[in-house]
């Protein structure tokens, strides 16, 4: 049974011995991605072993924070009071430019704005001291003159 209080909040994720390097970076605005020594596999979720070939050599890189949006769907109705300030919002799932997919959310605009393939951003939304999520936002281009 959930509290009122707790419903009220949202969930945060814990660090861990295992995950206490990604959120580090998270705080100080760097996305860490698991590259394989061995295989040159990158995970995005943070385990001790490679997914692709099971080699511990990983390796912590942080990545170019660019992405895609390989899909994405508007939540209208919040899944709690927790967000119910939030909605309308868009939960994004992000192809990074390393190859991880990634589900994130949509900050710094029209969530009805979200088109497949949209490029975006990494922004680093600081939550609590401790923890800052992994946000995208929309890439705008600067210089009409790049097309
Ligand atoms: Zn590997």
């Amino acid at each position: 049974m959930i509290k009122p209080e707790d419903a009220a909040k949202k969930p945060l994720p814990t660090p861990d011995a295992d995950t206490a390097v990604f959120w580090k970076g998270l705080r100080e605005g760097r996305l860490l991605l698991q590259h394989c020594l061995d295989c040159r596999h990158v995970q995005y979720y943070q385990q001790s072993l490679c997914r692709s070939c099971g080699s511990e050599r990983l390796e912590h890189r942080a990545a170019s924070g660019r992405g895609t949006v390989h899909s994405f769907s508007v939540v209208h109705r919040a899944p709690g009071p927790a967000f119910k300030d939030d909605t309308p919002y868009a939960v994004l799932l992000v192809e990074l430019e390393e190859g991880p997919r990634m589900v994130s959310s949509f900050v710094g605009g029209d969530p009805e704005g979200v088109t497949f393939d949209m490029a975006v951003e990494l922004v680093c939304e600081p939550i609590t001291d401790e923890i800052s999520l992994p946000r995208f936002r929309r890439v705008i281009n600067k210089s009409p003159a790049d097309h």
